[in-house]
């Protein structure tokens, strides 16, 4: 027998990084010594404290049962606490802030609430390819802004043709933003709030490195008048607290925006296991005790690829944030030869700008999320190779 997938699966593009992956693993099966900074995943282990809550969590037995779907009180009232603090906006946390299984999770289910066949939804490019993967899952038509280093990685709105913005019901936006690092400032914010009201879109603004900044701190979007009538953010435990594996994140801004992806959820998954959301209490608690540690790790490991790179007559983008650096490639060698060359050839492993987009082509991404000395000397090789180019 045969099945063929789903047309809304063969409209995905390809995953180059599955491609990736496997010529790592011929590479180490070789007996080659291979460095990853391909993946944003980190190194760090997630802190005792958070782990300690755990294991108490996990040893009684009311928490075993299914969880409450949209986060346990405690939880969503310590996020809302966390919030006020950090960001200075009041939450009702009730209404207005939602758990998810990570959120990359709520991410993907969000378009599924608003979103009907032949809407479309913009997103900045390149950039985290759930945007475009859920915008098609929910019937939708994905409009790509690029973000290049000439508008300061941010997307130019005015540019969207005013037959397109009619159909327009949502935007994604990532700021810290993976892959460049860039940050929004508060004019493109404002701006954007502004525009979302006029045309009446909804703004979807992934934080997910909210806490990795390494000058100012950056900002959440419901600091700004008018983007709580508009406006869903989406933060993530994964990266601030070293948790990518916890599978653990929030929801928060607009009632109604919360309300529709809290009906998505219901019909498809049962909560996140109290024992993680008593975990994540702990570090949300403890806050930039925990994080505060990460980012002068992730700040010596950024400058330390900017030095090299520049070094190597490259020009690694700072944004002052994530802790990813974003190259500009020779002018005449495209990302997925410089990828395949640079792993076969030096045992390194970074991630093809086109990976991220058709606009991240002419770029790579390496990510800080090894040790210094690897990260030292996989940058090493990457001279060397462009020295040979
Ligand atoms: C890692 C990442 C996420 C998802 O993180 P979760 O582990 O699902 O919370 C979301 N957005 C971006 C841009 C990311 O890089």
């Amino acid at each position: 027998m045969s099945f063929k997938y789903a047309d809304r699966l063969n409209k995905l593009p390809r995953y180059l990084f599955a491609e990736l992956d496997r010529l790592k693993s011929e590479q180490i099966a070789k007996g080659n010594k291979v460095i990853d900074l391909g993946v944003g995943d980190p190194d760090l282990p997630t802190a005792n404290e958070i782990v300690e809550a755990l294991k108490v969590a996990a040893q009684d037995p009311s928490n075993h049962t299914y969880p409450s779907y949209s986060g346990m009180d405690k939880f969503r009232e310590v996020v809302a606490e966390w919030f006020y603090k950090r960001f200075g906006v009041k939450l009702d946390y009730k209404k207005q802030v939602l758990s998810l299984i990570g959120s990359k999770e709520g991410i993907a289910h969000f378009p599924l609430a608003f979103v009907n066949p032949g809407d479309v939804v913009l997103y900045t490019e390149p950039g985290y390819p759930v945007y475009f993967a859920s915008t098609i899952f929910a019937g939708g038509i994905p409009y790509s802004l690029p973000i290049t280093a000439e508008n300061h990685f941010l997307p130019l709105l005015d540019s969207i043709p005013e037959t397109t913005l009619k159909k327009v019901k949502m935007l994604f936006i990532n700021y810290p933003n993976n892959p460049t690092s860039a940050i929004a400032n508060e004019a493109f914010f404002r701006k954007l709030i502004d525009f979302a009201k006029t045309h009446n879109f909804i703004i979807a603004h992934d934080a997910a490195y909210s806490e990795i900044f390494f000058g100012q701190k950056t900002h959440s979007i419901l600091e700004y008048e008018g983007a709580m009538d508009v406006a869903i953010e989406f933060h993530s435990l994964s990266k601030t607290f070293s948790m990518t594996g916890w599978r653990i994140g929030f929801a928060c801004g607009n009632e109604e925006l919360i309300a529709g992806l809290g009906k998505i959820k219901t019909n498809i998954d049962s909560g996140v296991f109290q024992a993680v959301q008593w975990a994540g209490i702990r570090a949300l608690t403890l806050g930039d005790v925990l994080t505060e540690p990460l980012r002068k790790i992730y700040k010596r490991r950024v400058d330390l690829v900017i030095s090299i790179l520049s070094r190597a007559g490259l020009e690694p983008f700072n944004g002052d944030a994530t802790f990813y650096v974003w190259t500009r490639l020779p002018k005449h060698i495209d990302s997925i030869s410089f990828t395949m060359k640079l792993l076969e050839h030096k045992g390194v492993v970074v991630s093809p700008g086109i990976g991220f987009g058709t606009s991240g082509e002419g770029y790579f991404r390496i990510s800080v999320t090894n040790k210094d000395d690897q990260i030292e000397e996989a940058c090493d090789r990457i001279a060397k190779a462009v020295a040979n180019m």
